[in-house]
């Protein structure tokens, strides 16, 4: 069962149709616009597991949007809405998104008809183990081929388990951790993949607010400091955007929208006690301090200044578009926004910041761990002291220097402590997201701005991705 209202396109159907508005934009041969439209594979697998001394089939799902580079990425989703429409335009989402991004693969996705909340930890291991299982020997996750990441309903527990159970059926691949990313750090993960959604969520909003001319866009003036702002879905995505962006930006978290139902405050909520009061009470009911509203979709329809879906697909439909307030959405979820909503919300002129760009900061450090692992290496590894020491070297010159001038010209301690210290894997894994967040920003809005048949964000991003894809495909000679 899809999330999707059923009188509208389905997930698929809406990817493309946004795909089509951006192509007819374009000029690429049919062929080749057809060619990178449809999805290339979608495999299904019905697999057997004992458990509570019974037989449970289980339905799952790997998709392969493109190959126009290898290995294909995307991440496995655990959840009872998975179905074969909805792993495809997840697929095609990430061919994409890594383009936009420049993150080196082809787009793919996954997913298992499964509600974690019903198992117990031993079970879920042997259930990711057993889909993992009829992945691997199809070569469906490799290192070379196709490498899946977290996504909703999943995390670094089922990455770790997946790696390993490659491991033990490839025991003499050098490479195999990199047959998966989002994997925990003792198991070969990267610092800084858990937040890396969240965490590019926030880039992303900076580097919106650097640029006074989007932000008039959305009819808005100022900065980030004091936005009033709604988060619907309170997991890994949606807790670290709204805790980056009220305890490092200064906006103000009024709204947070979870499965039973939505809480409100205008004063602001405290992201990190509302996630402790969902861990402890499965859910956000009887939360203090805050307004709540059974019928939690209803929440997306109040003021704010911006929008964060960060929880399911086709949230913003034919039935409410035309009430939200929001000036800006940022699509953190993927495909949050209908096609048909998406035309209401352009014409009432809401500026969306577009998935395939707003939560790119998950591939783009599972990039980054890719990299890690094939080069065997933490990040900073063999620089760091070298860098310390060369600073050193400026800092004892500047403190002979000022030991002659007298000590108006002395060094500040802080200027000396924060010079001296060279980067940690942490540090330049946030410098390489918001690079990446920046430059893929800037790319969006040159064509954004300097195109008078380009009215919005997501439909510049297509243009720049598709020409990327488009590329590559005319460079193999097709
Ligand atoms: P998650 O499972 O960690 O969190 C999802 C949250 O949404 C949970 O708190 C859940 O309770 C809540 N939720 C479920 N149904 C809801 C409803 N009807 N109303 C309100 N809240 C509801 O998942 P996640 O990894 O944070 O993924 C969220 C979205 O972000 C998905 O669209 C996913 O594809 C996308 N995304 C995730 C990543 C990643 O790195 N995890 C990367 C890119 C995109």
């Amino acid at each position: 069962m899809s999330t999707i209202p059923a009188t509208e396109p389905s997930f698929r159907e809406s990817v493309d149709l946004m795909f089509n508005r951006a192509v007819a934009l374009m000029e690429l041969s049919p062929g080749l616009e057809e060619k990178i439209r449809v999805c290339n594979a979608t495999y299904t697998v019905r697999f057997g597991v004992r458990l509570r001394g019974q037989i449970k089939t289980f339905t799952g799902y790997r998709s392969v949007h493109s190959e126009h580079m290898e290995p294909v990425k995307g991440g496995i989703r655990f959840a009872l809405t998975v179905n074969q429409d909805e792993v495809e335009a997840l697929a095609a989402l990430m061919t994409y998104k890594c383009a936009l991004v420049e993150a080196p693969f082809g787009g793919s996705k996954g997913g298992l008809r499964i509600d974690p909340r019903e198992y117990d930890d031993h079970e879920m291991e042997q259930i990711t183990r057993r889909f993992a299982y009829e992945l691997i020997k199809r070569d469906m996750i490799n290192p070379a081929q196709n490498v899946p990441a977290p996504d909703m309903g999943t995390g670094e527990r089922e990455m770790a388990w997946i790696a390993d159970q490659y491991a033990r059926m490839n025991t003499t691949d050098i490479n195999s951790r990199a047959c998966v990313t989002g994997k925990p750090l003792n198991a070969g993960g990267i610092s800084g993949r858990v937040e890396a959604t969240g965490r590019g969520v926030q880039y992303a909003l900076r580097e919106f607010f650097r640029h006074p001319e989007d932000v008039k866009a959305a009819g808005m003036t100022g900065k980030l400091d004091g936005k009033r702002v709604i988060v619907q879905g309170l997991g890994n995505v949606g807790y670290h955007a709204a805790k980056f962006l009220q305890d490092e930006d200064g906006a103000r978290i009024v709204g947070i929208i979870e499965r039973d139902g939505a809480l409100f405050s205008e004063s602001g909520l405290d992201v990190d006690a509302v996630r402790d009061w969902i861990v402890k009470h499965d859910g956000i009911t009887g939360f203090p301090d805050a307004v709540h509203t059974a019928d939690g979709a209803r929440v997306l329809e109040e003021e704010c200044d911006i929008l964060i879906p960060a929880a399911l697909e086709g949230v913003i439909n034919l039935s409410n578009a035309e009430r939200i307030k929001a000036p800006l959405i940022i699509e953190a979820a993927n495909g949050p926004i209908t096609a048909g909503a998406d035309d209401i919300l352009r014409e009432k002129g809401t500026v969306i910041i577009p998935d395939m760009y707003a939560n790119a900061g998950g591939v783009t450090v599972s990039y980054f761990e890719w990299v890690k692992n094939l080069s065997h290496i933490r990040f900073g590894r063999m620089q760091r002291r070298q860098e310390e020491s060369r600073h050193e070297l400026i800092v004892q010159e500047l403190e002979r220097l000022s030991n002659h001038l007298g000590d108006q010209w002395s060094m500040t301690p802080d200027f000396k402590s924060k010079y001296l210290r060279g980067a940690d894997e942490l540090e330049l894994v946030r410098s390489g997201l918001d690079d990446t967040m920046r430059i893929a920003y800037q790319s969006m809005r040159n064509v954004w701005h300097s195109r008078e048949d380009v009215h919005d964000l997501r439909t510049a991003a297509y243009i720049v991705s598709i020409e990327k894809v488009a590329a590559s495909y005319r460079a193999k000679g097709l």
